[in-house]
């Protein structure tokens, strides 16, 4: 029996789950598929409930796992299979290369010299990475990582010459661990739905048609335009900005759930807008507006005070081209006021909706839903996005009680 937990995701339900856990004295083990912990929030410009920006809670949660001894890391890492039983399971990972060593403390010297240059994942393609880069300026660990798959030779060696000696090793392999452990909480999380499959809203078919995680990038100060949202077509500040809700969410042929979180983004997104400039007007066109509990109808009932934010109840069903130069047209059936409406706005905004990573990127030995979602078994517990749709506050909640039920599994087992 293994008194140890593996907590597979390391955003912010990953790191709830991780800490509550090795507070409660247990060993834990983090894995991670990207280069830096964080997930999700990472990303965003603010997050309810208090619209602070992602440091707030996730520097508290680094330094938690900083100074705990009963945490491991891995990052870079998939879990390749999971066999055995509650108390019992053998885990085995692929920690991928980072082609950089721990002394590599983000000096800027190797990105200086660095001469290729591809699009920024982190920014959804909308600036460009260099081939040795940080994923984001808060990355934990603040550790480059080098593309060793996308970078020549001579570009590997003049990186490494403008870099301190031993901070580049690009003769690192892959390599695959097992860990043995009694409990697996299973915090995966979410990727956007690809708009590109919603056909009649034409994303890449208009360069002023984005999605809302990109409008969260264009927001943050270290965003690729600086805190500003502007139309990608010619970098100008929108006058008018669409927003299309259920964008591939409660549509059983995309995603046949309502994403939970998407209606909040688009109103916490109408106040960027109005801190950017307070004569944008915005045009909302939802099926229905969902804003659970007092705090978040509180939010909602302000926004809707506002004569520049204007809601329309009806679903997007085409987007055509505008008169305006780069402008486009929202086209829905108005099913308040009545009639067609075609609403032109300089720049749309889909709210696309929630995808459990389990939908696309099942790991063997975890049972999922037709959606995708973890189906929680004895000594495997899902939490935040990989059980459900939910925001930061509900998945933290539910990170809480993962580890509980992680510790509970160890406990009987020892029994
Ligand atoms: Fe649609 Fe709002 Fe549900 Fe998102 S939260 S799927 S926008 S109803």
């Amino acid at each position: 029996m293994s008194e140890s937990i593996l907590v597979i995701g390391g955003g912010f339900s990953g790191l709830t789950a991780a800490v509550e856990a090795a507070e409660m004295g247990y060993e834990v083990f983090i894995v991670e598929k990207e280069a830096y912990l964080g997930g999700r929030v990472a990303q965003l410009n603010k997050y309810f409930p208090k619209l602070c920006p992602p440091t707030c809670g996730l520097e508290i949660n680094f330094k938690r796992i900083q100074t705990n001894p009963k945490i491991t890391y891995y990052t870079l890492a998939d879990v390749e299979s999971i066999s055995g039983n509650p108390g019992n399971f053998s885990v085995s990972i692929r920690v991928n290369p980072r082609g950089t060593t721990p002394q590599c403390t983000n000096c800027k010297a190797g990105e200086a010299a660095a001469t290729s240059e591809v699009p920024n994942e982190f920014n959804f393609g909308m600036d460009t990475r260099k081939a040795i880069y940080m994923p984001h300026p808060m990355a934990f660990p603040n550790q480059c990582v080098l593309d060793l798959a996308n970078t020549s030779p001579d570009e590997i060696e003049a990186i490494k010459a403008a870099m301190p000696a031993g901070h580049i090793d690009q003769e690192q392999q892959a390599e695959t661990i097992t860990l043995n452990v009694g409990a697996i909480v299973v915090a995966t999380g979410w990727k956007p739905y690809d708009a590109e499959k919603i056909d009649n809203l034409k994303i890449g078919q208009f360069d002023n048609v984005v999605t809302n995680m990109m409008v969260e990038r264009m927001a943050s100060p270290s965003g690729p335009t600086g805190g500003k949202v502007v139309r990608p077509s010619d970098k100008e500040e929108p006058k008018t900005v669409g927003f299309v809700q259920c964008a591939g969410s409660r549509d059983v042929n995309h995603l046949a759930f309502c994403s939970q979180i998407c209606c909040m983004a688009t109103l916490k997104q109408v106040t960027y807008l109005r801190e950017q400039n307070p004569d944008i007007e915005a045009y909302i066109f939802y099926i229905d507006m969902r804003a659970p509990g007092a705090r978040y109808e509180k939010f909602y009932e302000k926004i809707k005070q506002d004569d520049k934010v204007h809601f329309i109840k009806g679903k997007v069903a085409d987007i055509i081209p505008g008169d305006a130069p780069g402008s486009v047209k929202l086209v829905a059936e108005d099913t308040l006021g009545g009639g067609r409406i075609e609403q032109e706005v300089e720049l749309a905004v889909l709210a696309t909706g929630m995808q459990p990573v389990g939908a696309e990127s099942p790991i063997p030995g975890i049972e999922y839903d037709a959606d995708g979602f973890v189906v929680p078994k004895e000594g495997i517990i899902p939490c935040g996005c990989s059980k459900r749709p939910a925001d930061v506050v509900s998945s933290a909640q539910s990170a809480t009680a993962a580890a509980l039920k992680a510790v509970q599994t160890l406990v009987r087992r020892a029994g």
